[in-house]
């Protein structure tokens, strides 16, 4: 019996961590480290607007969700836009 190709392409068993592995198909490291890693370091996706955080991927979701911190970093964006029309 021909075995199917997915179960020929090597598994990689990857220590991202000293806290987890995760197993992931040869190839696709770099991939996950830059879009879906939890322990990338990644900016603040308001960076835009004057946030200079960075943090790992999994604390960073509770970070932006503090909507009062871009509330105001947002009104001082808008701020410092319309002196610069003046
Ligand atoms: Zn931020």
């Amino acid at each position: 019996m021909t075995r199917p190709l997915y179960t020929k392409i090597l598994m990689t068993r990857l220590l991202v961590s000293t806290k987890t592995t995760l197993t992931i198909e040869r190839g696709r490291v770099q991939d996950h480290v830059a879009s879906e890693c939890v322990y990338t370091i990644v900016s603040c996706k308001y960076s835009n607007i004057g946030c200079t955080e960075k943090m790992k991927r999994k604390d960073m979701k509770d970070h932006e969700e503090d909507d009062k911190v871009y509330l105001h970093l947002s009104l001082e964006k808008i701020h410092e836009l319309s002196i610069g029309l003046e």
